[in-house]
Parts: structure tokens; C-alpha cells; sequence
């Protein structure tokens, strides 16, 4: 019997970051008991708690518990026999893993998994595992994860009973032992007497020499003694190990003629897998010695035996062993010339072994259901992220656009009021508010006054200092009307060097006076500044909103005085029609 499930497991309990001390400790501890169990050999308890941790990693957002609890998960359903379980989470746990970057982990789990599978009779998939873990090891230079990827690769092929690929991958992996505990020392080298029992029946039914199958036979022995010797020892030794190693040995020693030390040894071991529960290793005892009796030439014994170890195999529905235990009860019954029931057995063999198939096949479709399944999932979650962040990002374009669009709307629509030379409201502009301010006068009751102002002898400033001097002096000139201007005045370029300004609240007498004050400033205003000898005055029309006046009306009045100024010398503000004295002070 072959030893595979006794892996060393490396612990990882990071404590998680960002989830709450009360779940995070409850996580940890979870962890740490499935740990213990699965050391104790508790897979029932080390189940439940594994499925609790995974659950509440999960809810944590904890990836890296999440892998540990699949991890212990896996071993604990490997342990317990749950294959198919197990190959699941297994597949589960290396998505985990890979997510994570845990090369390592995801090495060891390859290697559970590959068992579960090889368990399931799905050789090729397991060798499939197997190939992965063992790149994993090479890019890792993990010798004690190349140990057991070897050692586990000769065991699905020894169950492929190619015995003899299996023993080149077992001599590589012994040259690795060496660095290995005593567990996984005594189990490649179980492994290899468990071998050498199939290489050499094999070798015998294919009539090979007896120098060829003598050699594998007393190598065999050599390494069966040496694994009853390690199933012994004082702190790694243990029953079950005991029962392995003396199954094994005692075949051998039976194969090599030592028929009676055989029985007894294959006996011995019996006895022990009876005392400790071990079921399938009573199994195999029982057939094991069958099988003895059969070669000593007692097959009477030996179909009694194989009837109850066929009856014990169905039971637990062990169907590989079910089917090789059939196959040998047809021969016994051969021997003894009960050819009707050996018929039978025969039948009852292949029976088995198209359950067998079928069982496999529906494996393996569930297996690539699920596999299909999770790339769909896998492949869903990229698109739902790539969907999600191409619609973040073109969201986020569009609110920039929206953005720059508004910007550049609000700059046309600044652009579209203001006189590009002198940034004051142009004419459209003017235009457009002096009727909301004479509707707002109108409804408030209070006064509006409008005053016009144009360049004295502008053509005179263009002419004498160039059109670029005009320009400076335009926009000096708003400079100044915006500095005499309060907040809620209309200030504008009415066109050419002609401004505007609206007064809200103002009747004639202070509106006079602020033009006054704003003529002043224009005439004090050091011009000089733009060119040498320049000199700068304005002349302004004022006019006050009367009963039934429009925009129109209210501009013309303002211009006709503006015009009254200027005939009456300029540098002078005119507000009725009356009264022409207002001039400079
Ligand atoms: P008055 O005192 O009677 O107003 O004399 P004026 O020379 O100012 O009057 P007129 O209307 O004859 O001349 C206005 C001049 O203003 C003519 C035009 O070349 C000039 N002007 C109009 N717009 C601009 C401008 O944007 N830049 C410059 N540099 N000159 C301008
Ligand atoms: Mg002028
Ligand atoms: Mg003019």
C-alpha cells in the first residue's frame, strides 16, 4: 500500500490588515484550531472549522485567510476521503493562490489536489497537476516541494501500473530524502517497496529474467525492512505506518518464497488496521493474504478470503479495489474448477469496471463544468471591472469636457459682452442689461440715470501719437470709469471712444455729480504715462429716466447733451436741455 496524504502543512496565519480585531481574531483562531485538528487527525471538526474560517475570511475580504482556510480545507477533505470535495476546493484554493502570488502555496496545493484527482481516476489531470507543481519547484528551487511532486507523480503512475516509470521518478525523488523529515523519508521509501511489489509481478507476467525481477524484488525488500524500521520509531513511528509497512513487507517477502513470514507479517498488520479502524488498510490485508495463500498454493483459503474482502470493498464502495479483488476471485475460482462461479466474478469485474468508467467520465465532465464555470465567473468579474472602469474613466473624460465646454462657454459669453480692448461692456451688452435696469427702476420707483461720455479731440490723440497711443488711452479711460464706478453700474463702450454709464438709484443732481467727479479724474489722470505731453479729457450728456422713455430715448436725450458739451468747449458735463452752465470747475 501506498503512503500519500501526508504532506507537511507550512502554517500561514498573517494576521489580516483593515478587518475588524473582533472577526480578525475570531479568523485567526478559526485558522489556528483547523490547523491543530488537521495535525490531530480530526477531520470532521477540522472541516467545520476550515468552512468557518473560509465563510468569514471571505466576509473580511481576506484573501490571504481565505487561501489558508482553503488550503486546510482541502487537506482536512483529502484526509476524510472526500476526493471529489476536496479536488474542488483545491481548484478553488489555487485561484486563491494565484491572485495572491503564493507560488509556494499554490505548489502544495497542486500536489494535494493531483492526489484527490489521481484518487477520482483521473490520472492524466493529476500528472497534469503535477507538471505545474513541479515548474513551481524548479522556479522556486523548493527541494522538499520537488520531493513530493516526484513522489507523488511515481504514485499516479504506479496506479496507471506503469511500475516502471514509477520507479524512476521514486529514485529521484529518494536522492532528495536525504533533506527530508523522517515522515517523508519513511514515505517514499514505503513507496518504493509498494512499487517494486507491482514492477515485479508485472515483470514476472512479461516473462521477464530472473536477474531482471530478482534485482527489484530484493531491492524492495531491502527498502520495505528499512520503512518497518522508520514506522517504528520512537516519536515518528506510528501504527498506521506500522500496518503499512508490514502489509508491504510481508508481500515481498512472500513473492521472494518466504511464504509464512510473509502471512504472518501481512497478518501482524491486519491485526493492527483491525485495532485502529483503519478500513481500507484492512482491506488490502485481507486481499494481500488471499493473494499468499493463493501463490502457496491454497486457493480454497484464498477465495474464502477474497469472498470477504469483496464483500468488505463493495461496502465501502472502494470500486478500483472492489474490481481488482473480482478479477482475482475469478482466477482462485479458475483453480479450483469452478468455472460457473468464476464466470461470475469475472462478470461482477467487468461490471465494476464500467462503473468505474462511467464514474470517471461524470467526474471529470463535472470537474470541466466547473473549471468553464469558474473562467466564466473569472472572466464575467474582468469584464464587469473593465466595463466599470472604462465607465468611470469616460465619465470622468465627460465631466472634464463638460467642464472645458463650460469654460469655454462662459469665456464666449464673456467674450460675447466684453469690448475685447478695453474688457468693459460693449455695445450688445449695454443693450441687453439697460432695459432690465429701467424695468427694475420702473418697478422699484426709483431713479435711473445714464450718462454718455466721449474723448475730447480723440482724433487729435490717434493723429499726433499713433492709433496704438489711442488704444492705450481707451483702455486707461476704462481703467478710470470702472475705479469711478460702484458695483451696480452699468460701465460700457458704447463704441469708438465713446462709454457709457448707467446709474441705478441716482437721480440728475447726484448723477451730475458723479459725472463731474468722473471728468475730473479723467482730466487729473497722469497721461502722460503713455505718451510724453498727452492730455486727456471727456466730455459727458446725462440724462434722467422719464415717465415714458425707452432705451432709445433715454441714449438720445444723454447723446443730445453729450453734443451740447462739446459745442459749449468740451471737458464738460450736460444734463438739461435748460440749463448749459454746468461746465468744468
Ligand atoms: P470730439 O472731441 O468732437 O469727440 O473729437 P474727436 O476727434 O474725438 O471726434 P471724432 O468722432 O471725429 O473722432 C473719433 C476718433 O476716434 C476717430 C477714430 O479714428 C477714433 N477711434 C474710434 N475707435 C478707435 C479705436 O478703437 N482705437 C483708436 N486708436 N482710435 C479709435
Ligand atoms: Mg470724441
Ligand atoms: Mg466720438
Amino acid at each position: 500500500m501506498e503512503l500519500g496524504d501526508d504532506q507537511p502543512f507550512a502554517e500561514v496565519l498573517a494576521f489580516p490588515d483593515g478587518a475588524s480585531p473582533d472577526g480578525a481574531q475570531r479568523l485567526q483562531e478559526l485558522l489556528k484550531r483547523s490547523a491543530a485538528a488537521l495535525e490531530g487527525g480530526r477531520c470532521e471538526a477540522g472541516i467545520e472549522l476550515s468552512e468557518e474560517a473560509v465563510a468569514l475570511a471571505a466576509e473580511l475580504g481576506d484573501q490571504r485567510a481565505e487561501a489558508t482556510g482553503l488550503v486546510l480545507l482541502a487537506r482536512q477533505l483529502a484526509r476524510a476521503g472526500d476526493h471529489e470535495a476536496c479536488s474542488q476546493v483545491c481548484d478553488q484554493a489555487g485561484h486563491a493562490l494565484r491572485a495572491l502570488g503564493d507560488e509556494s502555496g499554490l505548489g502544495e496545493i497542486l500536489v494535494v489536489h493531483a492526489l484527490a484527482l489521481n484518487e477520482l481516476g483521473l490520472a492524466e489531470e493529476a500528472l497534469d497537476c503535477l507538471a505545474v507543481a513541479r515548474e513551481v519547484a524548479a522556479r522556486l528551487n523548493d527541494r522538499p516541494l520537488l520531493f513530493w511532486v516526484l513522489n507523488r507523480i511515481a504514485v499516479v503512475h504506479s496506479g496507471m501500473q506503469d511500475f516502471a516509470r514509477a520507479k524512476e521518478f521514486q529514485l529521484r525523488a529518494l536522492e532528495l530524502a536525504g533533506g527530508m523529515d523522517v515522515d517523508a523519508r519513511f514515505c517514499i521509501i514505503n513507496n518504493f517497496a509498494d512499487n517494486s511489489i507491482g514492477l515485479y509481478r508485472q515483470l514476472l507476467a512479461e516473462g521477464a529474467g530472473p536477474a531482471e525481477s530478482g534485482e527489484v524484488l530484493r531491492d524492495g525488500l531491502r527498502y520495505a525492512a528499512r520503512a518497518v524500521e522508520l514506522a517504528h520509531h520512537p516519536v515518528n513511528g506510528t501504527p498506521y505506518r506500522q500496518a503499512l509497512a508490514r502489509d508491504n513487507h510481508g508481500m515481498l517477502l512472500a513473492l521472494s518464497g518466504q511464504s509464512e513470514a510473509g502471512l504472518a507479517a501481512i497478518q501482524t498488520a491486519q491485526r493492527i488496521a483491525a485495532q485502529h479502524g483503519y478500513q481500507a488498510m484492512e482491506l488490502a490485508t485481507l486481499y494481500h493474504s488471499a493473494f499468499v495463500l493463493l501463490e502457496r498454493g491454497d486457493p480454497a483459503a484464498a477465495v474464502e478470503g477474497l469472498t470477504r474482502a469483496l464483500e468488505q470493498a463493495t461496502a465501502m464502495r472502494e470500486l478500483p479495489t472492489q474490481m481488482e479483488i473480482a478479477l482475482e476471485l475469478s482466477r482462485a475460482l479458475e483453480r479450483l474448477g469452478q468455472f460457473e462461479g468464476a464466470l461470475l466474478r469475472y462478470k461482477e469485474h467487468t461490471a465494476v469496471e464500467r462503473q468505474l468508467r462511467s464514474q470517471v467520465a461524470t467526474v471529470r465532465a463535472r470537474r470541466l463544468d466547473q473549471l468553464v464555470e469558474v473562467d466564466h465567473a473569472r472572466l464575467d468579474a474582468a469584464d464587469a471591472r473593465s466595463e466599470s472602469q472604462l465607465y468611470r474613466e469616460r465619465s470622468r473624460e465627460l465631466e472634464a469636457e463638460i467642464q472645458a465646454l463650460g469654460k469655454i462657454a462662459a469665456d464666449l459669453d464673456r467674450q460675447a459682452n466684453k469690448d475685447a480692448l478695453t474688457r468693459l461692456s460693449n455695445r450688445h451688452h449695454i443693450e441687453t442689461e439697460l432695459p432690465h435696469l429701467i424695468e427694475a427702476a420702473r418697478a422699484t420707483g426709483r431713479p435711473l440715470s445714464l450718462a454718455v461720455l466721449d474723448i475730447d479731440h480723440f482724433k487729435h490723440v490717434n493723429d499726433t501719437w499713433g492709433h496704438a497711443a489711442g488704444d492705450e488711452v481707451l483702455v486707461a479711460m476704462a481703467a478710470v470709469l470702472r475705479r469711478s464706478s460702484r458695483g451696480g453700474d452699468l460701465v460700457g463702450r458704447h463704441g469708438g471712444e465713446e462709454f457709457l454709464i448707467a446709474l441705478p438709484g441716482l437721480g440728475e443732481e447726484a448723477a451730475v455729480e458723479v459725472c463731474q467727479r468722473v471728468r475730473r479724474s479723467v482730466q487729473e489722470h497722469d497721461w502722460s504715462s503713455i505718451r510724453a505731453g498727452l492730455r486727456v479729457t471727456i466730455s459727458i450728456g446725462v440724462s434722467v429716466l422719464a415717465g415714458g422713455d425707452d432705451m432709445g430715448e433715454l441714449i438720445g436725450r444723454a447723446d443730445e447733451r453729450l453734443y451740447r458739451a462739446k459745442r459749449s468747449g468740451r471737458n464738460r458735463v450736460e444734463a438739461t436741455p435748460e440749463e448749459t452752465g454746468r461746465a468744468a470747475s
